[in-house]
């Protein structure tokens, strides 16, 4: 148990699924040394099988007893996806762009495939990161005791000197967000980018988010904004709450999407694409309280009222968004 816990909010409606973020912790930390194939961030289309291909299905986590449940550990091949090379003498004999492998599955492969049927298909988009989750299954499952969480901050790692890469970890993690680096022998996951943190930083997915869609602090932090999301108005929910790891990073759920069409594309009132069951699945039966409070929030701040709740998620200030050095 850690004294504190920083944690971050992720406001699904304004991500534009530009990977910015991807690619600032891709060139940062995983670009080299057996972690070419690793994203420690990645962004996946919703309703979509993610990466590794299916992760919601491939156990760990706690059942309702707090018992470690089996997981599997995803395939290479098939569920993360090789890194690739593009075969350019091709390219340059008037060819089209091929890859040199035979690819099954990459970090993106289903992109802006989504759900439904045109003319009402819908998809958004989920960023994920490490939830540095309060009870941890890959910290459970390991027989080394490698895995720690920090007192000050709960940001949950790995001692390399302690694993041996047995795996248990990869199984245990029901988010599947901790992975082996073959190079090494050993498992390698988000670190919070701990060391930006302890300077003051906010972590580079963070930093470089384009659509300032995410807030970093302390959850105990009753001035800061991450404190008043997800305590105050409640609006910022764990992704897969069932999954009973207790995860420290919170979701403000997609309220935004066109309507739905009818037989003669008239555009029904009040409809919804995304079936609320949908909704339900990643973020409990809270998602329905979410979403009327920002509706109601942003009904208010159409007729010119004040509204708190409204400001924090414009997010006018970008340095606003991140409060580390209030110890
Ligand atoms: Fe461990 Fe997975 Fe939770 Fe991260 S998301 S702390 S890897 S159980
Ligand atoms: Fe979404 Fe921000 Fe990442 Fe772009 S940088 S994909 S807006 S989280």
């Amino acid at each position: 148990m850690s004294k504190r816990q920083l944690a971050m909010v992720m406001d699904l409606n304004k991500c534009i699924g530009c990977q910015t973020c991807t690619v600032a912790c891709k060139t940062q930390w995983t670009n080299r040394n057996g972690r070419e194939y690793m994203y420690w961030n990645n962004v996946e289309t919703h309703p979509g099988a993610g990466y590794p291909r299916n992760w919601m299905e491939a156990g760990g986590g706690f059942d309702q007893d707090g018992n470690l449940k089996d997981g599997i550990i995803p395939d290479l091949a098939l569920d993360y996806g090789v890194p690739w090379d593009y075969n350019h003498d091709e390219l340059f004999n008037g060819s089209l762009l091929q890859t040199k492998s035979d690819l099954q599955w990459g970090p993106n492969w289903d992109e802006d495939v989504g759900g439904g049927e045109y003319p009402n298909s819908y998809f958004f988009y989920i960023p994920r990161i490490c939830n540095h989750c309060s009870n941890p299954g890959c910290l459970a499952a390991c027989p080394r005791e490698a895995i720690f969480k920090r007192e000050q901050d709960g940001i949950v790692l790995v001692d390399l000197e302690r694993c041996q890469g047995y795996r248990y970890c990869i199984a245990g993690c029901p988010y599947k967000k901790i992975y082996f680096n073959p190079k090494i022998s050993k498992s390698e996951k988000c670190i919070f980018c701990f060391p930006r943190v302890e300077r003051g930083l906010p972590p580079a997915c963070a930093h470089q988010c384009v659509g300032r869609i995410r807030f970093v602090g302390f959850l105990d932090d009753e001035e800061g904004q991450v404190y008043k999301l997800v305590h105050k108005y409640k609006v910022a929910l764990p992704l897969r709450p069932d999954f009973g790891t207790q995860p420290n990073v919170y979701y403000v759920p997609p309220l935004f999407e066109p309507p739905k069409f009818d037989d003669n594309m008239a555009p029904i009132e009040g409809s919804r694409r995304t079936p609320i069951e949908y909704l339900e699945l990643l973020f409990g039966k809270e998602v329905h309280q979410a979403l009327e409070t920002l509706r109601k929030e942003m009904e208010k701040r159409a007729r010119g009222e004040e509204s708190e709740l409204m400001d924090i998620l414009i997010a006018y200030s970008h340095r606003d968004m991140f409060r580390l050095d209030n110890n």
